[in-house]
């Protein structure tokens, strides 16, 4: 459905926003950065394992798990960041006036709040989370770079031993 408050259509089963505005919000987010000269980071995420979820368990399940994941994700941003689902286990997350030192701290709470708490079930599941994050200006300029780097930089996070972020920066751990 919509939702009144921004007029921005949200993702039925978990409550993020939806695909179909990533694009439109990145691209008036990075022309507000270039305008204002302030930084904005782009993150790109996922569950590791999320698939075994499924295989094991069931996909009500994995969507329980979804659930609970936004749910655990959107209570740790603030309003003004932007939560959006763009596939199974795939979120990106839009942090305006965010640099990439600012981005790591984020992504170290996000860390430890997803895999420091089994997410509730039966059996109860422990699973941690894959980010990378690109960083305008200093990666790159336009939406669909940032995006692309970001991507990368979640799979390298993900060869580099999953549970972790990758930020221009470098590697960033669960905080403790
Ligand atoms: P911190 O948690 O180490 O965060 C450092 C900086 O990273 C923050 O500086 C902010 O620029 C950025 N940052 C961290 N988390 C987020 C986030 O979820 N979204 C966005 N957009 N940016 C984030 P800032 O704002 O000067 O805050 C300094 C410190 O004040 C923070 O250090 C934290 O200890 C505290 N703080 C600020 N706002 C909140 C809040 O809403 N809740 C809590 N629990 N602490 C806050
Ligand atoms: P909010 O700004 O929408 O942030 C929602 C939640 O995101 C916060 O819940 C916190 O879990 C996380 N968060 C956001 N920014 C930061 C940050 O810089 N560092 C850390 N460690 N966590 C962050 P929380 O803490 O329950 O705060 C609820 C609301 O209370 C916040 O909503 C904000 O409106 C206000 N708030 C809390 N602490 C501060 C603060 O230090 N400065 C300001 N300006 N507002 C704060």
């Amino acid at each position: 459905g919509r939702s009144r408050s921004d007029g921005t259509e949200r993702d039925p089963l978990t409550g993020a926003l939806s695909r179909a505005w990533l694009d439109d919000v990145l691209a008036e987010q990075v022309a507000a950065a270039r305008e204002t000269g302030r930084p904005l980071s782009v993150a790109v995420l996922d569950l590791d394992y999320f698939k075994s979820v499924n295989d094991a368990y069931g996909h009500r399940r994995g969507d329980r798990v979804l659930r609970a994941l936004v749910e655990r994700l959107q209570a740790n941003i603030r309003r003004t960041d932007r939560l959006f689902r763009i596939g199974g286990d795939e979120f990106v997350l839009v942090l305006p006036g965010t640099s990439a030192a600012q981005a790591s701290a984020i992504a170290a709470r996000l860390l430890a709040e997803v895999e420091t708490m089994p997410f509730e079930g039966d059996p109860p599941l422990t699973l941690s989370l894959s980010l990378g994050i690109a960083t305008f200006p200093d990666d790159a300029e336009t939406p669909n770079a940032l995006l692309d780097i970001a991507d990368r930089r979640r799979f390298a996070a993900k060869r580099a031993g999953r549970g972790r972020a990758l930020t221009r920066e470098g590697v960033v751990l669960p905080a403790s």
